[in-house]
């Protein structure tokens, strides 16, 4: 039986994973170390569990070596651990076709999403084509199809750039309004899975229905890759890209996903030197551990911290919640929040905010969050949650911005 608490929006917080999320908590030693403070900026950079740290060091003094060189033992086990986390990365992704796609290691989505434009995408637009661009996302995903227009267009090639609609109130796409504006030469898109500001999940299973089967999707899936379930099976996408160090694994990893059923593939482009082999085998790990926490559970945790506190601020008067008005009220998953909130205070500035909010331990995310130019206007706080983050530390926040009428 699920054993459940309901507060005043009707959402119910999940009281059968407290068991489970505390087992799972005391694995993150800087978490257990600082009693005293709360990482509330997931979405920044994670915090790694016991098990990724173990990998780390049992790889760094057992057997580290160059990936794909040596022919000694430390040689073929590191290469052995490169093409297992390669495989560990698919299977994660719920590839249904492992061996028609490839898997790229970066330090991060930013350089993942870049390496599709300068590597991929530059070669696969012809003149008259258009993309379709997430103007109100992450500058990540935005800056670099546009620098790919400017490169093509230096060398006469033109490529029109479609501004992805968005519906008012909820910020999700407007798939409908995406299916008028795209025609045949729309042959590239990108879209966000979890936006990181306002935390809605962008329904972007319905984008393959608006563009047609022949053009590419390119997904940025830094906010939900171990978060919720990423099925590229699901999604119907092209390129999954998502942050290793969001992920649990060590900072400076990430990867892209690319399945090559479009156009030419994502090629490794030659000679790429000495992989991040220990961020590598961090991510292995980091993939392993979630699994075996349960991405459902994850899922189901952080989004009843993020509805806990929509749920706390909205009755504060001085305080604006970013993104969907009626998030709670109606709790479909268009309108939860995964895992992120986003406010700002009436009288006190973000920044301000952000200090104040800290005197009291809490670490928060403060100012503008890299959006591009389409996106919020001024500063807010973000809160973003993780698997380690319980409902004590939630209700502690609650409390002290409640003070700061
Ligand atoms: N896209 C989104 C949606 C993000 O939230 C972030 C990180 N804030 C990035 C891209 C950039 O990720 P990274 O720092 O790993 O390059």
């Amino acid at each position: 039986m699920t054993v459940t608490s309901t507060r005043g929006n009707g959402m119910a917080f999940p009281e059968d994973l407290r068991d489970w999320q505390h087992e799972l908590r005391v694995q993150f030693p800087i978490i257990t170390a600082h009693p005293e403070l709360a990482y509330l900026d997931s979405a920044a950079t994670a915090q790694k569990p016991q098990a990724v740290l173990d990998a780390v060091h049992t790889y760094l003094t057992t057997s580290n070596a160059n990936a794909g060189r040596g022919t000694y033992t430390w040689a073929n086990r590191t290469t052995e651990l490169v093409e297992r986390t390669r495989d560990r990365v698919k299977e994660f992704l719920s590839d249904p076709a492992p061996e028609r796609s490839g898997v790229h290691f970066t330090s991060g989505t930013t350089e993942g999403l870049r390496t599709i434009a300068r590597d991929w995408l530059t070669s696969y637009l012809t003149d008259g084509d258009e993309i379709v661009v997430p103007v109100a996302d992450h500058e990540a995903n935005i800056a670099p199809w546009l620098e790919t227009q400017r490169l093509l267009a230096a060398q006469g090639t033109h490529v029109r750039v479609l501004r992805m609609p968005y519906q008012a109130g909820s910020h999700d796409y407007d798939h409908v309004a995406l299916a008028q504006l795209a025609g045949p030469r729309t042959r590239f898109v990108a879209a966000t899975h979890v936006h990181h500001v306002y935390g809605g999940n962008m329904n972007v299973h319905r984008i393959r229905q608006a563009v047609g089967p022949d053009a590419v999707i390119c997904l940025d899936a830094a906010q939900s890759v171990g978060h919720l379930p990423v099925s590229t099976a699901d999604l119907d996408v092209d390129f999954v890209v998502f942050s290793g160090h969001k992920a649990l694994a060590l900072p400076g990893t990430g990867a892209v996903w690319a399945r090559q059923a479009r156009g030419p593939a994502l090629a490794p482009g030659g000679w790429n030197g000495t992989p991040n082999t220990t961020g590598i085998v961090s991510l292995g790990t980091a993939l392993d551990w979630l699994q075996a926490a349960g991405i459902d559970r994850i899922e189901r945790w952080t989004t009843a911290l993020a509805a806990r506190l929509t749920d706390g601020l909205r009755h504060l008067d001085p305080y604006e919640i970013l993104g969907c008005e009626l998030s709670l009220a109606a709790g479909s998953p268009v309108q939860q929040r995964q895992g992120i909130v986003t406010f700002r205070h009436r009288d006190i500035a973000s920044g301000d905010l952000g200090f104040i909010l800290f005197s009291h331990g809490f670490m928060v995310r403060s100012d503008n969050h890299c959006q591009g130019s389409a996106g919020e206007k001024t500063g807010s706080v973000r809160v973003s949650l993780h698997v380690y983050n319980t409902p004590e530390e939630i209700d502690r926040l609650v409390a002290v911005l409640a003070s700061l009428r």
